[in-house]
């Protein structure tokens, strides 16, 4: 089930429907990419055709950010819950857990994901972390083999956007992965190292907001979604 804005597509599936069907598609060797779809990243696909086939490419973009929620509401689409990276992340290692699949980090400075894998294990004790590996390891074949080895089933890549996703769709044949999850600072706020927006903030999807209070200067990104909105709305 999929909805399009200004021709990137977003899946409307829960957090319930994508973890049954990341499960299905592990248990029956499927590969899957995972991408978070925002409208700074639908905004940006208009003008790179490239990065608009690649978010296209993948098996389910996530609608993260309230942006898209209006979006899907200007449409009257069927987009009703806001899916974000993190807690896409979160819940996979949940089903991870559960269900005896292994997770792999990958990406963040040196330290970084060894800190956010002992955090996932404190949060879920019967997570099996395959390995970790840290995002500025410059031999490729190096990464590859270590991954392969790890026997991961599921692999969060956290390189930043969009680079995490070209990484994704450049390796995954030869990986023998099934899930690919592009999480881009998620391992910093995972580990504790960056604060996450306080739960309130949260609970309401204002989480921008605590953001522009913290960090003013993100004014320049968040003033571009009333174009995309905009933009959406022509585009009905
Ligand atoms: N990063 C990395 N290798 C690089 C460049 C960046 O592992 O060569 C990591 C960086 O340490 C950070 C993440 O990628 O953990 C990027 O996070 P950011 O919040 O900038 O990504 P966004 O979510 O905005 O795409």
């Amino acid at each position: 089930m999929k909805e399009q804005f200004l021709g990137v597509d977003v899946s409307s599936h829960s957090y319930e429907r994508l973890k049954q069907n990341v499960l299905d598609d592990i248990n029956e060797k499927r590969q899957s990419f995972i991408v978070a779809i925002n409208p700074e990243k639908i905004l940006k696909a208009q003008e790179d055709q490239d990065l608009k086939a690649l978010l296209n490419k993948a098996t389910y973009q996530i609608p993260d950010g309230v942006g898209v929620l209006l979006a899907s509401k200007l449409n009257k689409g069927g987009i009703k819950e806001r899916v974000t990276g993190i807690d896409m992340l979160l819940t996979l290692c949940e089903q991870a857990a559960d269900n005896g699949k292994s997770v792999f980090l990958y990406g963040a400075k040196p330290g970084v994901a060894e800190e956010a894998k002992d955090k996932l294990i404190e949060q879920y004790p019967n997570l099996h972390v395959a390995g970790v590996l840290d995002g500025y390891e410059k031999d490729e074949q190096k990464v590859i083999q270590t991954i392969n080895e790890s026997g991961a089933d599921i692999l969060f890549v956290a390189l930043g956007s969009p680079r995490q996703e070209y990484w994704i769709v450049d390796h995954m044949k030869e990986l023998n992965v099934s899930i690919f999850q592009g999480v881009g600072g998620s391992f910093d706020v995972i580990s504790g190292r960056v604060k996450r927006a306080p739960a309130l903030f949260q609970r309401f999807g204002v989480e921008w907001l605590y953001r522009l209070i913290s960090e003013p200067w993100r004014i320049k990104r968040q003033i571009r979604l009333p174009l995309f909105l905009l933009k959406v709305w022509r585009d009905k």
